[in-house]
């Protein structure tokens, strides 16, 4: 059994940057966690502090029921294969993998057996005798793992270890890495800037934006039921299209949203249903976003005929004709106006059929999946919507569904107020470092004139 909790865990830089704000997690034995979030958002600090690389400034880091927040990295039986795989030049792939073996003193024979064992999983047994400047990126990776395979550790934390192969070899060391995973069935925490790369092996994702947490899930529930607009726009290429200023009216007994363009779309009767608190918005001056992602646009006739409540009209900008599939960028306030490419509000990007016959500059109708539409407050950016029944749980664990990420208001107001702290801190250890200074200086006057009074005395 190797479970981690993390509880209410933050951290302070000395520079007083605060990193990570409050991250609570329950990871189970054997889970692929996935930490996601774009480049600062405190990935690495979070597993560097599960490592012990780094010091937890508050909170506690429980391994297997065990609080370890001051054990040392060597002791908290966890591996970590970090981005530049540092292998030593001049030894072997055996000796580089047999190293941190010898170093515990491992009788020669285990060792022998564990190196081999791990080569074999890793396919690089025909590779053992060779250094590492004779194997390409993918192979040194590997062996990279290897050295943390033989140590049999109760966890894997693995920090981008793949953002330095290219494209092909990334997408192979993928299956590769959650392959490994399953035949090793060990808890494996890995970070990752990429959101394919998370979508693909973690079984949980936790995103994180700016050192919070934002949402705990399964990759599919990240998809469709992101709980707030960051989320929304990070997962999923291209990213899902957002109208903001967009309006709730009601129509009769149908519900619309009104948005750029004066276009107009009418809910579902079972979107409507999964509105919570529905009056805040309905028919009121409250301004909420419109989502809809590239892959839920249609362009197909037999859609258009099907779908006629959710029908806009848009003028299109850019064909990208990608083979399997091509996008279009369109702009739905196109009335005499020519579009900018600065202004992204009133455009958005479809996917549609790579059969599709359309031409630049051509008005077209399009029309929503409203199915799978998104809708968020204006103001917290939090969804506005319910998940459907029967969302995937993943079992005995329900805690990503219940977890509430702060606000944008409420995040730059702890952000804010770590700032202060750090001033005042910065201020007082100022002040603290004058005091120390002064007394310093009266210590060696009182001292420089002691002897001169005995000298007098004398
Ligand atoms: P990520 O892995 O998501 O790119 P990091 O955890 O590396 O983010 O960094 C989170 C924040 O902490 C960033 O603002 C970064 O500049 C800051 N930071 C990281 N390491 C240090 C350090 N050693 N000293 C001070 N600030 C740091």
């Amino acid at each position: 059994m190797s479970g981690l909790l993390l509880k209410g865990i933050n951290k302070v830089y000395p520079s007083g940057v605060q990193a990570v704000f409050n991250f609570c997690l329950d990871i189970r034995d054997k889970e692929f966690i996935v930490l996601v979030g774009p480049s600062g958002c405190g990935k690495s600090t979070t597993l560097r502090m599960i490592a012990g690389l780094e010091d937890i400034s508050s909170g506690e880091l429980y391994i297997d029921g065990k609080l370890v927040n001051d054990v040392v990295p060597k002791d908290r039986d966890i591996a970590m294969v970090f981005q530049n795989y540092a292998l030593y030049p001049h030894m072997t792939v055996y000796d580089n993998m047999a190293f941190g073996l010898k170093l515990r003193k491992v009788p020669k024979e285990i060792i022998d057996q564990k190196v081999k064992a791990a080569a074999e999983i890793l396919g690089i047994t025909d590779y053992l005798s060779r250094k590492p400047k004779a194997l390409s990126g993918g192979q040194r990776q590997r062996v990279a793992l290897g050295r943390t395979i033989v140590r049999e550790p109760k966890v894997f934390l693995l920090d981008e270890p793949l953002s330095n192969l290219d494209a092909k070899l990334r997408a192979s060391m993928r299956t590769e890495i959650s392959k490994l995973h399953s035949r090793l069935a060990t808890t494996f925490i890995y970070v990752t800037h990429d959101q394919v790369e998370a979508m693909t092996m973690g079984t949980r994702i936790v995103v994180m934006k700016d050192g919070f947490m934002q949402q705990v899930d399964t990759p599919q529930n990240l998809y469709d039921y992101p709980v707030n607009l960051f989320v929304a726009g990070f997962i999923g290429t291209p990213q899902m299209n957002f109208f903001k200023n967009a309006r709730l009216v009601s129509e009769g007994n149908k519900v619309c949203v009104t948005f750029v363009g004066g276009n107009k779309i009418v809910l579902p009767k079972s979107v409507v249903a999964r509105i919570k608190n529905i009056n805040e918005y309905l028919n009121v001056d409250k301004d909420i976003t419109l989502g809809v992602r590239p892959e839920d646009i249609h362009q197909d006739q037999a859609f258009i005929a099907n779908s006629p409540e959710t029908i806009i009209k848009a003028r299109i900008e850019v064909i990208e004709k990608l083979g399997a599939e091509t996008q279009i960028y369109c702009e739905l306030d196109y009335d005499g106006k020519e579009s900018s490419v600065i202004d992204n509000s009133t455009q958005m990007i479809a996917k549609i059929s790579s059969r599709a016959v359309v031409s630049l500059k051509e008005v077209v109708e399009l029309a929503f999946d409203a199915h799978h539409l998104h809708l968020f407050d204006g103001d917290t950016e939090a969804s506005m919507l319910e998940r459907d029944e029967g969302y995937e749980v993943i079992p005995e664990n329900a805690e990503g569904s219940a977890f509430t990420p702060p606000t944008p208001q409420e995040m730059r107001a702890q952000i804010d107020a770590a700032r202060i702290v750090t001033k005042e801190m910065k201020a007082q250890m100022r002040k603290d470092a004058k005091m120390a200074k002064r007394t310093a200086a009266m210590a060696a006057k009182e001292n420089a004139e002691t002897p001169a009074d005995e000298d007098k005395a004398e």
